[in-house]
């Protein structure tokens, strides 16, 4: 092959720069006229990245070798040249001892010119020529491999700053992208973000994994080139990300990994046999301030990330943290105003339905005094008294569970008013003892007791309270038995007054330990209830609690499995009715 002249070689080049903008082509094309105007068998390029350098282009050697690395800065003649920043002509390579050889050329090459690629005082490379031939290389036209030497140089800097320019841009729409977004879809929106940053970084591999609120896992991730997929579950037999050694790190510590080569750390080197990943770049994604996930890329190259690649990345997982706080949020206020609507329709219901019930049930009693009274009247028909008696109780325990219901739906709505009234707490116990011994003939009832006992307080509401308390001491002691209602001062340990301390203790089947503090739990009903048959809402012991609550006092239960249960409340005492005006 003729050789090329310095002015044929670089008006090539030129022509090469005015055609196209791609630069590994501009640089093939000044490997290929280096080499042709040398006369070499092969001319090549190396670049310096850190402390090696790294094959960028070649003429007349394996394209293979290209993004290699074989010599470390300093090393063979080309490392002398990006050193020291001269040009060397080798005539003879076995008396150089800075030669080295590189691999795959099992010593055929004897000379050697090597110029560097300066880039104003930095030297950014090593173009290089060399030659099977001792001599072969003519040292004059080093002259014309250091012009093209310049012109490489300026054609790298150029599409690096136009790289470094085109991502910048890239990096900051993806930014107002993501911070404009509006897709309600969490695992859609992580989708996008992996895609992108696939995209804005131009990596062969992103994944990003999540935890939501409740703790599944949200893993999307994209790969591109040969098997490209993407997808947002995992892979069968594929642990969790989050779970592998680097995620680990990510999360414990906080701090990202840039890793320039996975397959030099055990911790990584998994990832590379899996994915062929060896640069590696991850940062952690926070929530309201906790680590939930982590944001990973991967490139097929060793060294691929630089500091604002990482910069970049911890932006997008802060945004992505950001976003999905905000959007946990946003969901939250919403289930929490769904649920108060359910509530609210449900009161209204219950409202609704407890009144409209209340009128066709108080009919029906009415029809069935008038009845009894007819029976009571015809000796004949005695027999139905008993069937009427029923039906009665049947219809007063229909209307208590509805004023139950009633109860619910005034506390739950903030209408249930305590009518405060100065009374005897001990007479009205009595009072309730007595009503209900009328229908409890196997039963003992009796107040114990020392002498009056006031309190300011609603005296319905306390009433219904007793009633319920001593109506489920009878309920729920179907073999009879003594049932006793005390009351008593008592002073709770660590308080400095007394309360009024009523009990109503029974005889009866008990509560299961692990049932005691449920009891007085909204629509609760115990398996002892269910058992016997009992018609109930498991409504009474709470609306029983608001109402003790509502006076200042307190309501528990203490209870022996078949032996009986005792039922506790507290009330403040009244201070004596002050004679005369008020302040
Ligand atoms: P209901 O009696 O309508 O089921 P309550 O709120 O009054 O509802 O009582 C809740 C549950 O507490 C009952 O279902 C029952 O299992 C249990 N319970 C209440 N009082 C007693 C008692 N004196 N002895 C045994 N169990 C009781």
């Amino acid at each position: 092959m003729s050789r090329l002249g310095i002015g044929e070689a670089i008006q090539r080049v030129v022509e090469s720069l005015s055609r196209t903008s791609d630069s590994s082509e501009v640089v093939s094309t000044i490997a290929r006229a280096a080499r042709q105007m040398m006369g070499a068998d092969e001319a090549y390029m190396l670049l310096r990245d850190g402390g090696k350098l790294v094959l960028h282009a070649a003429d007349g050697l394996p394209p293979e070798l290209l993004g290699r690395s074989f010599l470390r800065a300093g090393e063979g003649v080309e490392g002398w040249v990006a050193d020291q920043g001269e040009a060397v002509a080798v005539w003879d390579a076995a008396r150089e001892r800075r030669f080295r050889d590189l691999p795959g050329r099992e010593g055929r090459v004897r000379s050697m010119a090597a110029v560097p690629m300066k880039l104003r005082d930095d030297v950014i490379g090593v173009l290089a020529a060399a030659g099977v031939e001792p001599s072969s290389l003519v040292g004059s036209r080093l002259t014309g491999l250091e012009i093209l030497a310049g012109i490489a140089a300026v054609a790298i800097e150029n599409e690096r700053l136009l790289s470094e320019e085109r991502s910048r841009v890239r990096q900051a729409e993806m930014l107002v992208e993501l911070a404009s977004s509006r897709e309600s879809d969490l695992a859609i929106f992580l989708e996008r973000v992996t895609e992108s940053v696939t995209a804005v970084l131009d990596v062969s591999d992103a994944e990003l994994a999540l935890r939501d609120e409740a703790g599944r896992e949200l893993i999307t991730r994209r790969r591109t080139g040969v098997g490209s997929w993407a997808g947002r579950s995992r892979v069968d037999g594929e642990g969790s990300p989050l779970e592998r050694p680097w995620a680990q790190q990510v999360l414990s510590t906080g701090g990202p990994i840039l890793q320039s080569d996975t397959t030099q750390d055990s911790s990584t080197a998994l990832e590379y046999q899996q994915s062929g990943v060896r640069s590696l770049l991850a940062v952690p994604i926070q929530v309201g301030g906790k680590r939930r996930g982590v944001l990973r890329v991967g490139k097929a190259e060793p060294n691929a990330f630089r500091q604002e690649d990482l910069a970049f990345l911890t932006v997008i997982a802060t945004q992505v943290g950001l976003l999905v706080e905000r959007d946990e949020l946003a969901r939250r206020e919403l289930e929490v105003s769904r649920e108060q609507a359910r509530q609210a329709a449900r009161q209204e219901f219950l409202g609704l339905a407890s009144h409209e019930l209340k009128t066709p049930v108080a009919v029906l009693k009415a029809y069935i005094e008038l009845l009894t009274r007819r029976a009571e009247l015809e000796p004949s028909r005695n027999g139905d008294r008993e069937v009427l008696d029923r039906m009665l109780e049947q219809a007063d325990r229909m209307l208590a569970m509805i004023e139950q219901l009633l109860d619910l739906q005034r506390l739950e709505t903030g209408q249930f008013a305590l009518e405060e009234a100065h009374f005897d707490l001990v007479e009205l116990a009595r009072r309730v003892a007595e009503n209900l011994q009328l229908t409890a003939q196997s039963h003992q009832l009796q107040v114990v007791a020392g002498g009056k006992e006031m309190v300011s307080a609603d005296r319905r509401r306390v009433e219904e309270v007793l009633f319920n308390l001593t109506e489920n001491a009878v309920k729920y002691s179907p073999n009879g038995g003594k049932i006793t209602i005390t009351i008593g001062r008592w002073r709770a340990p660590g308080r400095d007054s007394e309360d009024l301390l009523v009990s109503v203790s029974d005889e009866g089947i008990g509560i299961p330990p692990l049932e005691l503090n449920r009891v007085f739990d909204r629509f609760y009903q115990g398996s002892g209830g269910f058992r016997r048959g009992h018609v109930g809402l498991g409504l009474g012991l709470y609306i029983a609690r608001e109402i003790v609550e509502r006076h200042g006092g307190r309501i528990w239960a203490e209870s022996t499995r078949g032996e009986g249960s005792t039922f506790y409340f507290t009330l403040p005492i009244a201070s004596e009715p002050v004679v005369g005006n008020r302040e």
